[in-house]
């Protein structure tokens, strides 16, 4: 059975105290109240990383992932941080080719590939993001433009590595607007994405992937996108800045 995931990328907010109180809130929250069967990952700034990671000790529930990484294993990549030390410091995720990086560091799918090998060889979880523009969708050709980043950048992949990966689908129109797409929309995404990779890897090993639906999930629009059967959990930007919102993102299974 697949998991489920809810993940919150904290893009470039909180300072490292304020990140630390997040945590540790969001770690007590987890603890009293959620579930056994979600798994919740904060993926908060580099410089947070360690310490976040040591809070998350203190639940079997919640992990930690960094939001980038180089493509790269070492070297004179000034300002670069690898795979290597993101495990060193025990974050055990980490968020790839998320639309902002594409956009304003012009990350490309065959980077991304690369990335994804370096994060499954040192044991980290690769949460692959993948999603369309407003302009892609108007267009009416959303699913071969995500398919597209798919085949590019996952594959290359063996049945067994697949099923590492954790697929985050973010229409990048729904993405720190407030307008979420509908459950349906996610929903259709989700399942042509799961019968792409049936496509590809068999029905089998699709049906372990868990595909995650990002873009203005709040604790009130959650419930609905959750039960729809091809989506797996939530990336969740805005709304994992406040522990009680993220934590009741994470209960709305
Ligand atoms: C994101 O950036 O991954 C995201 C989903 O952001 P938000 O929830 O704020 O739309």
């Amino acid at each position: 059975m697949r998991k489920k995931i809810v993940a919150g990328n904290w893009k470039m907010n909180k300072n490292f105290s304020d990140g630390l109180t997040l945590a540790s809130e969001v770690v007590n929250i987890v603890n009293d109240e959620l579930n056994d069967d979600v798994i919740v990952i904060m993926c908060s700034p580099f410089i947070h990383l360690a310490q976040v990671a040591k809070n998350a000790q203190e639940s079997d529930k919640v992990f930690v992932g960094a939001q980038n990484m180089s493509e790269h294993t070492a070297g004179a990549y000034t300002g670069d941080i690898s795979a290597e030390m993101i495990k060193s410091v025990g974050a055990e995720y980490v968020i790839l080719g998320h639309s902002e990086r594409r956009e304003y560091h012009n990350e490309t799918n065959d980077q991304l590939a690369k990335r994804v090998d370096l994060a499954l060889e040192m044991g980290l979880t690769p949460i692959f993001c993948c999603g369309e523009s407003l302009e892609i969708r108007e267009s009416g050709k959303e699913v071969s433009y995500v398919c597209n980043q798919l085949t590019e950048s996952l594959f290359h992949l063996t049945e067994d590595e697949i099923q590492k990966v954790v697929i985050a689908y973010e229409p990048i129109w729904a993405i720190g607007t407030g307008k979420t797409a509908s459950s349906q929309q996610a929903q259709d995404m989700h399942k042509s994405m799961r019968d792409f990779l049936a496509g590809q890897f068999g029905q089998e090993v699709a049906d372990e992937v868990s595909i995650l639906y990002g873009g203005s999930a709040k604790p009130d629009n959650a419930k609905e996108l959750f039960a729809q059967p091809d989506v797996d959990g939530g990336l969740i930007g805005g709304a994992s800045l406040k522990a009680r919102d993220f934590v009741e993102i994470a209960k709305s299974f």
